[in-house]
């Protein structure tokens, strides 16, 4: 027998698949040794009361096995003989497009300018250490792009949950824990990604594509105002329409677009710093509990927003139990984002707390930093993320050591004389955030501070540190494509894919994307 439960309840009972057990046992009054097995579809944790509950949708299988598999897989074809695509970028977007292109029959020939997911490990560890950037390899440029070692978040706020899903299931294929189909708020963690990352470059070149890493495309091939292929750093071509996947950091794409006049435009962007709670306090605040968490619930989560001055402030990213990391991807620049381990251990919690800006906002940006590109041009925004990430590397003392202020201390513009233990491990220096941040930004950030104080009591404290700067939340630029066919508005066979394309905000919506763009080509190239 099968049997689909509802169920309310607490955290112990729903700690593990004995424990599910006893409550099914109890619920349908049968014996746990006749439960063969319980699967959770939905989980959620309900921390509005006192008490605390877990939601749980299950299916409890009764004196039967299970006979149907616990996610949906894909079959992967051979495509050796198939047309090839140019993906450019093996981030989320670039990987789920080749997997797409492998479905529908074409050969993907990925190009990625960084290392494999394994070799970048040892450049992402030289940040921290010597304070080293490479600038081919960190965290935004590898195998897997900026989303490898992260937090592995998957939620996303695309409606079609139709592609989620699609998206979900192929991440347990390569590997990830089924627990990603159930939980309200799944993710994946960092010491977990990059096998799965792995399990997909591997699926890829057994299907008869390719993939080649310190490759990077430094021009495209352009015939007839159609894009044939693209010309890289190694001296090799590569043929074939272009699905251009390179992420929000690559500035040297969108330079070279913009110097090759192919239209691009400046793109809204949000920016500010990442905010470091001890994990406990968050616990505390959350649970209502003080004895934090306990042994079955996991680390707390939060998600704040608020208006000041007509802009949004919010919190972005938000990594429980995980890491301050230094995400710079250049010289001369500290930019600082968050990432998690699959238990989300680590005894802090971390969360950019940005402020959205707005094209139309330059000018007001420009009275504060020295700016050189005008406000008609499309890099204005991604030159005032460069600016700010430039101040504060001058700030940080000119390594990847991150200026950071108490948050209290902050919000009532005094300087900090010591900091927090932190979790960032190039190390802090203390700094007055409030002085040499942009006043549009500080403003509202001390605004929006003052308001998540009030609605979440104990969060304002000087126990947190703000880490500057968080600049790269989002694409400061937009590729211009045609919304049916996912091309490029004036170039054929280029299909701009995914968050630096302006198109995808996340892991899960930059694959979706990544889809839709092999999607975009199978129409282009007459095969659906
Ligand atoms: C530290 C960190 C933590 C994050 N945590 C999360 C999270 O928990 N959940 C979430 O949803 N999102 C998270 N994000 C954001 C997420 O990683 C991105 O939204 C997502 O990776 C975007 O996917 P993409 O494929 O469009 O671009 P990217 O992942 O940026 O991939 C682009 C790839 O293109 C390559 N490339 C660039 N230029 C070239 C070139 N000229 N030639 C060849 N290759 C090139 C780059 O090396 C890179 O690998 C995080 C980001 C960072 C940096």
């Amino acid at each position: 027998m099968i049997q689909e439960l509802q169920l309310r309840i607490l955290p112990e009972e729903a700690a593990n698949e004995q424990s599910l057990k006893q409550v099914v046992a109890r619920e349908t009054g049968t014996s746990v040794p006749h439960i063969h097995t319980v699967r959770v579809l939905k989980r959620s944790i309900d921390a509005r009361q006192r008490t605390i509950y877990v939601n749980v949708k299950l299916r409890a299988f009764i004196d039967e096995e299970p006979d149907e598999p616990e996610f949906r897989s894909v079959e992967y074809k051979d495509v050796s003989g198939g047309k090839p695509v140019v993906v450019v970028g093996a981030g989320p977007g670039g990987l789920f497009a080749a997997l797409r292109l492998i479905e529908l029959g074409l050969r993907p020939v990925v190009i990625e300018r960084g290392k494999n997911v394994r070799e970048r490990k040892k450049d992402i560890a030289l940040i921290s250490r010597e304070h080293k950037v490479n600038e081919e390899s960190n965290y935004s440029f590898g195998e897997g792009g900026a989303g490898a070692y992260s937090d592995g978040k998957l939620y996303t706020r695309s409606k079609k949950r139709g592609s989620v899903d699609k998206i979900l299931n192929v991440f347990c294929q390569f590997g990830a824990s089924t627990s990603i189909l159930a939980d309200a708020h799944p993710h994946i963690g960092t010491d977990k990604l990059p096998r799965v990352i792995e399990n997909i470059r591997e699926q890829i070149i057994r299907c008869g594509g390719e993939v080649h890493f310190e490759t990077r495309m430094d021009a495209l091939v352009i015939r007839n105002g159609e894009v044939i292929g693209v010309e890289t750093n190694t001296g090799e071509s590569f043929s074939g329409p272009v699905i251009l996947a390179t992420g929000h950091s690559a500035r040297d794409v969108y330079r070279y677009l913009h110097d090759r006049q192919i239209p691009i435009e400046a793109k809204g962007i949000a920016v500010g710093v990442r905010l470091e709670h001890p994990q406990m306090l968050i616990d505390q605040i959350q649970y209502h509990r003080k004895e934090g968490r306990g042994k079955y619930l996991p680390a707390a989560e939060y998600s704040f927003v608020a208006q000041s001055g007509g802009r949004g402030v919010y919190s972005f990213c938000m990594c429980p139990g995980g890491f301050v990391v230094p995400a710079a991807s250049g010289p001369r620049q500290v930019v600082v984002n968050g990432m998690s381990p699959s238990n989300r251990g680590s005894r802090w919690s971390n969360s950019g707390m940005v402020v959205e800006i707005r094209p139309e906002d330059y000018p007001e940006l420009m009275k504060h930093e020295e700016m050189t590109v005008s406000q008609d041009s499309p890099l204005a925004l991604m030159a005032f993320q460069e600016r700010l990430e430039e101040v504060c590397w001058l700030n940080g003392g000119m390594k990847q050591t991150a200026p950071a202020q108490r948050m209290a201390d902050f919000v009532n513009k005094k300087n900090s004389f010591d900091l927090p233990e932190s979790s960032y491990t190039p190390g802090l220096l203390a700094s007055p955030l409030h002085f040499w941040m942009p006043e549009f930004v500080t403003g509202r950030l001390r605004e929006g501070f003052r308001h998540f104080g009030k609605v979440s009591k104990g969060f304002l404290t000087n126990e947190a540190v703000m880490i500057g700067v968080e600049t790269r939340t989002s694409s400061p630029v937009r590729i211009l494509r045609d919304k049916e066919s996912y091309q490029h508005v004036t170039l054929k066979g280029l299909f701009p894919c995914g968050e630096g394309a302006g198109y995808a905000g996340g892991i899960v919506s930059a694959a979706i994307d990544g889809e839709r763009c092999a999607e975009g080509i199978a129409g282009y190239l007459s095969l659906i």
